[in-house]
């Protein structure tokens, strides 16, 4: 096993990876950029070293310092987390050359798998469906006549991409050639790659992913699916598993085909295959994820595996301990993203210092996250603050648990999506599973109940908002007595009273 692990990431997943080493009894090194000296994951590694100026590409993004760390400190595996040079084949590269083991795939796979446009070639030759489109990048001319003999609506898209960077829906043949050229323009500023490629755009998919793990010794294992439908403009805000639309038949037939993907990639350790599932349940291969996703708790929860931990134990040599077939999912989890971002001000970011907060607890809670109270959010990086993972043996009372954590979860200092989470929550079409990656985004341009906003921004509780959650609990009060209230509404207005006074003692904590 290894001695010491280099965490080449910050945030959460640093945090996540590093308990993984200390239960391992491995020596865990962090990096960090000036803005991190103070955060969660350099308080908590065994050793930490500067890596330079806040931009990542100074500092996360340099291949020479990470190695430069990792030869001075000793290390002998680095683990890239999620993000920044994790899908870069570079790093690997570098590690070989510096005879220091990669915790993920080979750069070979990753190229073999990793790349979008490779990625639908492979799925062509072993007959996994991919969505209709082109398998290498176009041209615009090229693009553009294919556009329209498949039919808008299309969607262009990077070949280096991810994070929904470099990807425009085009509607039209008329707007086509302006969306071409704003999304090679945003692919090169984001990959330093312009080329682009082109899928029809499939009107209202699921986002259904296998995860699935592989060790050096030809074994390959699924470990079920994630249904990340919950998106805001293509990006993913909540996931649970198991998907409540995947039956056990669909299951293994998108288990084979991810596995069939991994084999012929040669990929070893954790990866994921992403697909789009239509209303009559076929399923289309999307892209492969050559990395530990965000969402992987959600895995671990109803699998009872320790990703990281497995993730450690393959790249060090050593077998699965279990085959594919033993593996069930158990119960039901769901986690929601925590974002410092306005939701009520256009999602705009809320980076800031935290004041004061409380981490839900209790029977099925489970809180991933990379800060503290005193801590300040910085400017510079995704503001991922915390995930909130939930685990309950139904979907209902994973939904229960999660909505209740939620109720007791309070940061002050700056603002957080907690409250947009609460009103999902909430949703009948949320709650009856009847969701699509469009879902959210048509959700939100919906005018809202006006109990709504008082309550959600009552969370974010500085002093005005508490302020506000008292005016809006006794606005509710008023009206519940006015309208013979339910049951329900009776509970939740006794119980809001009760949460604002819990908060203001809290408040008064020095
Ligand atoms: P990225 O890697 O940039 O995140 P993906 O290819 O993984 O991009 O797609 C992200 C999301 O965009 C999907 O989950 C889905 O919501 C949407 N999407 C991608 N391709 C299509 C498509 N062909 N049709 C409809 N939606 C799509």
């Amino acid at each position: 096993m290894f001695k010491k692990i280099l965490i080449a990431n910050r945030g959460e997943i640093a945090v996540r990876i590093l308990r993984a080493c200390r239960e391992l009894g491995i020596r865990s090194v962090a990096v960090f950029s000036e803005v991190d000296r103070k955060s969660l994951h350099v308080r908590l590694a065994d050793e930490a070293y500067a890596i330079g100026p806040a931009p990542s590409r100074e500092s996360y993004l340099r291949i020479d310092k990470l190695m430069g760390v990792a030869r001075r400190a000793g290390c002998d595996a680095v683990h890239p987390g999620y993000g920044f040079l994790a899908e870069n084949p570079a790093l690997p590269q570098a590690c070989r050359e510096a005879d220091i083991t990669f915790i993920g795939p080979s750069a070979g796979a990753m190229e073999a798998l990793g790349s979008k446009t490779a990625g639908r070639q492979l799925a062509r030759r072993l007959e996994v469906p991919t969505v209709p489109g082109t398998n290498d990048p176009t041209e615009e001319p090229q693009a553009r006549a294919l556009s329209q003999s498949m039919g808008y609506p299309v969607l262009l898209k990077a070949v280096a991409g991810g994070g929904g960077k470099g990807m425009r829906l085009v509607c039209s043949h008329a707007e086509f050639e302006s969306a071409f050229r704003e999304a090679a323009s945003e692919a090169m500023n984001a990959f330093g790659d312009e080329r682009l490629y082109l899928e029809k755009y499939l009107e209202r998919p699921r986002h259904i992913e296998i995860q699935i793990l592989a060790d050096a010794h030809g074994r390959v294992v699924s470990l079920g699916e994630r249904e990340c439908s919950v998106q805001r403009r293509h990006q993913k805000v909540i996931e649970e598993a198991p998907s409540p639309i995947v039956t056990p038949e669909l299951r293994k037939r998108m288990s084979e085909a991810a596995v069939r993907l991994a084999r012929a990639g040669g990929y070893v350790n954790a990866g994921t295959v992403e697909f789009l599932v239509d209303q009559n349940l076929n399923f289309y291969f999307l892209e492969v994820n050559t990395r530990l996703q965000v969402e992987h708790p959600v895995t671990e929860q109803v699998t009872g595996l320790d990703l990281v931990k497995l993730q450690i134990a393959i790249a060090a040599g050593h077998r699965l301990p279990f085959a594919w077939e033993s593996i069930t999912p158990r119960g039901h989890a769901m986690e929601v993203r925590l974002y410092a971002e306005d939701p009520e001000n256009n999602f705009f970011p809320s980076p800031g210092k935290i004041l004061s907060r409380h981490t839900p607890g209790g029977p099925g809670i489970r809180m991933d996250e990379g800060v503290y109270e005193g801590w300040t959010v910085p400017n510079d990086y995704d503001p991922l603050l915390s995930k909130l993972i939930a685990w309950g043996n139904s979907r209902e009372e994973t939904i229960a648990r999660l909505r209740r954590a939620l109720d007791e979860y309070t940061i002050t200092g700056i603002r957080t999506n907690a409250g947009l989470f609460r009103r999902i929550l909430e949703e009948p079409d949320f709650l009856r599973g009847e969701i699509h990656t469009r879902w959210l985004d048509e959700w939100l341009r919906r005018p809202r109940a006006p109990s709504s906003a008082p309550q959600a921004s009552a969370k974010n509780s500085s002093i005005e908002a508490a302020a506000a959650a008292i005016v809006a609990a006794v606005w509710q009060a008023k009206q519940s007595a006015a309208q013979a209230p339910s049951a329900s509404s009776d509970r939740e207005s006794a119980s809001r009273w009760k949460l604002e006074g819990r908060r203001e003692q809290l408040d008064r904590v020095p």
